[in-house]
This record gives structure tokens, sequence and C-alpha cells, in this order.
């Protein structure tokens, strides 16, 4: 069977380098295009010299309808307004759609939703096998500890350059925690404290946000009891967890009928 033909938009960002370099590592994939915002000052360079691994012969270019036009998938860790305009492109292309692109509105990923109706759209806030297991354990922690006596934080750290809080990846595992409580997230999350803030509120889902130099991502939940705590920590020490994994989704949801997928239907994870 031929390679599956992968696209990576936003090619020069930090995770669209670690995806040039995954694909090349991964069975079963090539990169046959690479795509950059107009005006980019990469455009015309080459996508491997890029990725600092020797010359590809794939031009970064800013069309990205011709690029899709040649491809299997797209892999995409851009931005919101980004990830919306090109799930309509993969949709029309009837080509595979990973998105790791975080911190998007509400309306955004309903834009999602709808372009899932034409093609297999994989989305994740995080790509990792250990943190998409993480939120299967914390699920299962949230369940079998009383919110009465148990409070929940997520806290997280993440490089100096990264623009939306709380990360994909805390809301991830935010989400876990109010599944397994059986609780909507939105209407049970604290997301920001600051001045006289009364005690904490009985049954919410605190987030906690540190910024700063070049860390990766590290995520830790935080279930506190009277006298006791447990703390489930992820580090992750190097995008390329990220960037395999996204590529492994890409391979995984050729074929497949047209949905929105999670990273868990791509490992293969239950969520019980
Ligand atoms: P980055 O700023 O380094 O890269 C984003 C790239 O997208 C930039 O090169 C930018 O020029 C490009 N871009 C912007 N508009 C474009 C357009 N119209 N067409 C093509 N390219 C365009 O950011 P990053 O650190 O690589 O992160 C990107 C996203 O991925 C963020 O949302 C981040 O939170 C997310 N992320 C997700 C995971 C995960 O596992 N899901 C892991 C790491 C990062």
């Amino acid at each position: 069977m031929s390679d599956m033909k992968l696209v990576v938009v936003g090619a020069a960002g930090r995770m669209g380098r670690a995806l040039i370099e995954a694909i090349a590592a991964v069975d079963g994939t090539v990169l046959s295009g690479a795509v950059e915002r107009e005006g980019a000052d990469v455009i015309g360079a080459d996508a491997g010299e890029l990725a600092g691994m020797g010359p590809l012969g794939i031009p970064v270019t800013d069309d990205s309808q011709v690029a899709f036009a040649e491809a299997d998938g797209v892999v995409d860790f851009t931005a919101p307004a980004v990830s919306v305009r090109f799930a309509e492109l993969a949709a029309a292309a009837g080509i595979v759609h990973v998105i790791g692109t975080t911190g998007m509105q509400a309306a955004q990923e309903e834009a999602i939703q709808s372009a899932a109706v034409r093609t297999a759209i994989i989305k994740s806030g995080n790509m990792s096998l250990g943190v998409n297991l993480l939120s299967v354990l914390v699920r299962q922690a949230a369940r079998a500890l009383e919110a009465t006596d148990w409070d929940i934080e997520v806290l997280e750290m993440h490089h100096k350059h990264k623009v939306d809080a709380p990360s994909g990846t805390a809301l991830l595992l935010g989400e876990a925690a109010a599944l397994g409580r059986d609780i909507a997230l939105d209407e049970n999350s604290v997301r920001v404290r600051d001045g006289i803030t009364g005690p904490r509120e009985k049954g919410s889902i605190g987030f906690a946000t540190l910024r700063g130099g070049s860390v990766v991502g590290e995520h830790s939940v935080i279930l506190a009891g009277e006298g006791e705590r447990i703390e489930l920590t992820h580090r992750a020490l190097d995008r390329s967890i990220f960037a395999r994994g996204a590529v492994k989704a890409a391979l995984w949801g050729k074929g497949k009928d047209p949905g929105l997928y999670s990273m868990l239907d791509v490992l293969g994870i239950s969520e019980d």
C-alpha cells in the first residue's frame, strides 16, 4: 500500500517543525505539502531544512487548496480561526484532518463539528499516549472519591510563548474529572482566583496556570482530601510525543467514516 500523503499546516511553528520530523520517522506516511500563512518569510524554503533535517524537496507554500488537493490528510497545530478554515477545506477535499490546535471558542468547536459531518476529523487538546491514559485515571479517581470530601485542582505549566490558558490539556483533564463526577465542567469550574474569594466551593474543579521559560507541558491533577492528597502528574519532555501521536492519528483516520474522533478512539483506550 502506498504511503499516506500528509500536509503540515503551520509548518514553521514549534509543532509544525516537530510534525515534519515525525512524518519522516513514522512508517506509512510521507510529507506531501507544507503550508504557512500568507506573507510568512519561510514561503519557498525547503520544509525539511526548516525542520533541521536536510532537504525534502517540498517547498513551503501559502496555497493550502493546492496542497490539500494532492494529499490524503492534513495535520494542523495552528490557531483556532485558522483550524476552522482548514476544516472547511479538508472537508471539501475529503481528506482526514488532525487538529491539535487549542483555545477554541464554542462557536469554533461547532464549526469543526459541522465539518466532521463530511470528513473524518481527529481532534484532541493533547495527542500523547501518556496524557490520554492519565485522563482515564483522573476520571476513575474523580468517580471513586466523593465530591463532599475531595477537592479537585488542575495545575499546569507551559513555555512563555503559549497564548491560551488554561491549556487544552488542562481542560481535557478537567473534563475527565467532571465526567467522573457526572457534572458539567462549564458550570462547575473555577478558572481564576484573585482577591477575597471566600472559601472554596464544594464540588468545583479549580484551574491554576503557570507560564515561563521553555517548559513543553506539565500537568498535575490534585485530589485533596482531609489529611491526604493524591497527585496525578504528566510531564512532556519533548514535543515529538504530540507530533508522533498526531501522525499516528492521521494513519488511523484513513478510510474512516466522517465524524469527530478523539485520541482515546485512536489509542483504543477505554474511558471506563
Ligand atoms: P506556533 O505559534 O509555534 O505555531 C503556529 C504556526 O501556525 C505558526 O508558524 C504560524 O505562522 C502558523 N499559522 C498561522 N496562521 C496560519 C495560516 N493561515 N496558514 C498556515 N499557517 C498558519 O505554535 P505551537 O507552539 O506550534 O502551537 C500551535 C497550537 O498547537 C497551539 O494551539 C497549541 O496550544 C497547540 N498544541 C497542541 C498540542 C496537542 O497535543 N494537542 C501540543 C502542543 C501544542
